[in-house]
């Protein structure tokens, strides 16, 4: 039911998603009296509007909960010529091996899971009080038997949730992810806190526990560094950079009200300022699906959107065809492939029941 693939049926890959997703963690309160009440309203065309501007204030936006929406939503990305998506719900927002697996079979993908911890906020009295290395066992366990004896298994550590500034607990459980990566050889993808520094913090901290930094993902870049000469230090660390909020377009960030979201046309100069600088082994891409409002059925652009909208407009800038297959294929290829395993095969989280009925091969990139 689930453990390794060959490599060369990753293809076309996102590497940061959420199919199903409990994200009222984020949950804003409107102040304005007359607004709290869109807070409880489900999100409707009458809504849509406040909505998109506000999404971490609707209560219904944050809640990823109906396995046949995900189903048809993620259906949109095979039919554009995807295989492969890396699910980094981690434990706290709601992470659901059996619906992933359920999806995995529906929809033709292949859905990587994650394993970890979320931010603080979502932390549970076990983590809080647990020791670096029962928090590791229970990411090893995840990795070697499968959660809670499901038999599936993950196959990345991540979203490790780190918020701004570290907090303790957060720390301890990035510890124990380093730990679980250097036991597994697994990859480990980290959520940044908002801060310009954070993602050096991070990094350098897994560096001094022994991580192994070209086999990490840095998350969300391009809300978290604008300066070039940080996301050239960043860069050099050899860590993959997840370009990983495609389709954020617009530039209000109810998180960061006083920061701003980039469009993707500024997601996509980054990413030529780091191919321009022979970063192009280290670059990912991904929407970071979360809310309802980025899903086709409310409006939103769907996880097909790089595959279908961003990879021609980065065509039509220049970037090349090798470039563009390093980021979405090789590089997430690269990246999934556990140290040590079996040359040619990714170990072992795929889930890969429809790996050998159907490869998708409909988009040439
Ligand atoms: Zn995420």
């Amino acid at each position: 039911m689930q453990g390794p693939i060959e490599s060369a049926r990753v293809g076309i890959a996102l590497t940061h998603e959420h199919l199903l997703i409990d994200f009222t963690t984020v949950l804003t309160e409107p102040a304005a009296a007359s607004q709290r009440g869109l807070m409880s309203e489900p999100v409707s065309p009458e809504n849509l509007w406040w909505v998109r501007y506000n999404w971490t204030s609707n209560v219904d936006n944050l809640q990823l909960l109906d396995e046949e929406t995900a189903i048809s939503e993620a259906t949109e990305f095979f039919r554009a010529g995807g295989s492969t998506m890396v699910d980094v719900t981690s434990v706290g927002i709601g992470r659901d091996p059996m619906a992933l697996l359920r999806i995995s079979r529906a929809t033709g993908l292949n859905v990587v899971m994650g394993s970890g911890y979320y931010i603080d906020k979502t932390h549970s009295e076990w983590l809080r009080a647990a020791s670096v290395d029962e928090i590791a066992d229970s990411i090893i366990r995840d990795i070697d038997e499968g959660v809670d004896g499901t038999g599936i298994r993950a196959g990345i550590i991540g979203e490790i949730g780190c918020s701004w500034p570290w907090t303790d607990s957060e720390r301890k459980v990035l510890e124990a992810a380093v730990a679980a990566q250097s036991a597994t050889g697994a990859p480990l993808l980290i959520h940044p806190g908002r801060n310009e520094n954070a993602p050096l913090e991070l990094l350098a901290a897994a560096d001094r526990w022994g991580g192994d930094l070209r086999r990490t993902v840095m998350g969300h870049i391009e809300r978290t560094i604008y300066d070039r000469g940080i996301l050239a230090e960043v860069a050099a660390t050899g860590a993959y950079l997840n370009y990983d909020l495609f389709g954020h377009d617009e530039s209000h960030y109810p998180l960061a009200p006083e920061s701003y979201m980039p469009a993707d046309h500024e997601r996509i100069e980054q990413i030529e300022y780091l191919l321009g600088e022979g970063r192009n082994s280290q670059v990912l891409m991904a929407h970071d699906v979360c809310s309802k409002h980025r899903l086709k059925q409310y409006g939103g652009h769907g996880f097909d959107h790089i595959a279908t909208r961003i990879v021609p407009r980065m065509r039509a800038r220049g970037i090349s065809e090798e470039d563009i297959r390093m980021v979405m294929v090789d590089n997430p290829t690269r990246m999934l492939t556990f140290k040590g395993a079996h040359p040619g095969t990714v170990e072992p989280g795929i889930l890969p029941t429809h790996r050998l009925k159907r490869v998708n091969k409909g988009l040439e990139i």
